[in-house]
């Protein structure tokens, strides 16, 4: 079974229920927890990871290259490149790699064949097998890089590599690419949301992306005492999906810092979070 934790909005508290779940079923079952927020991946901080075991660079995506010895100075590549990624420094053609989008263009139309497209290491996969007795697989990519939707399809992948019957995957903020490649393929969704206006917007919209894909799904809120008007409107559209409530508490920040995982601290929220637990198992019989 793959359960993954969305929220359409960040800072809500997905990773902080992501390592919370997986703690706690990694008691029971044999687990794969895994960070699909390729842009800013901290599940492994939620679980007091200071270092990876083993980091294997991965590339997914194209870079232009240019060969100058070949180029007549025309400067049409200059003209056609939209992302203004060329650029004549010195009298030769240079390519910023930070704005080459690796479209392909420049190598089609160059009449002297200058331009080569080229596969670049533009992310990490880091795998911690040591802390806890399950594997914690997580996705990095290089920061300006494009191809987020590639490196999760490739973390999903990695799951495969270790037994498990379980895998938990943390999703990006938002509806965008790594979102949508994390939940595809998932069994079960638990979307995670707070009770503030945008946090409510955010959920109606994560809602559509998992219909969209016929994955059922709980709902959580967290912090759900600083409003708790929104919060029942969120209990009252959604009824019987709302299986959980999480408080705002400040210990949760402290155990963070400390790179502590909540629910081995004696934080009011570590309660809460076994409540949630206890009911996705009986919702999903496991
Ligand atoms: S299009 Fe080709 S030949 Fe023309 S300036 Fe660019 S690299 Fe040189
Ligand atoms: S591949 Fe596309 S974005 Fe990159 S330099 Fe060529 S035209 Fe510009």
């Amino acid at each position: 079974m793959r359960i993954v934790i969305a929220s359409g909005k960040g800072g809500v508290g997905k990773s902080m229920l992501a390592s919370s779940l997986s703690l706690m079923f990694s008691k029971e079952r044999k687990i794969v927890a895994c960070d699909c927020d390729v842009d800013a991946p901290n599940l492994g901080l939620w679980l007091g990871i200071k270092k990876y075991d083993k980091i294997e660079k991965v590339s997914t995506s194209l870079k232009a290259f240019v060969n100058p010895r070949k180029c007549n100075n025309c400067d049409y590549c200059i003209k056609i490149c939209k992302y203004g990624a060329i650029k004549k420094i010195n009298g030769k053609i240079k390519i910023d790699k930070m704005l080459c989008e690796g479209c392909g263009l420049c190598e089609v139309i160059c009449p002297k064949g200058a331009f080569k497209l080229k596969p670049v290491k533009n992310g990490e996969i880091r795998i911690n097998t040591s802390k806890y007795n399950f594997p914690i697989i997580s996705g990095k990519l290089y920061p300006g890089e494009h191809g987020s939707g590639k490196i999760v399809e490739e973390l999903k992948e990695k799951i495969n590599y270790f037994p498990h019957d379980l895998s938990i995957l943390d999703t990006a903020a938002g509806i965008g690419c790594p979102v949508i490649a994390s939940i595809r393929g998932s069994d079960f969704a638990i979307l995670i949301t707070e009770p503030t206006p945008s946090g409510y917007s955010d959920l109606k919209r994560i809602v559509k992306v998992v219909e969209h894909f016929g994955i059922s799904y709980s709902i959580v809120i967290n912090k759900h005492d600083i409003n708790k008007r929104m919060t029942s409107r969120i209990e009252r559209i959604f009824g019987r999906k709302v299986i959980g409530k999480i408080s705002y508490d400040d210990c949760v920040i402290n155990s963070l810092i400390k790179m502590k995982p909540v629910i081995y601290t004696d934080c009011k929220v570590k309660k809460e979070m076994e409540e949630v637990y206890k009911k996705l198992k009986e919702l999903l019989s496991l």
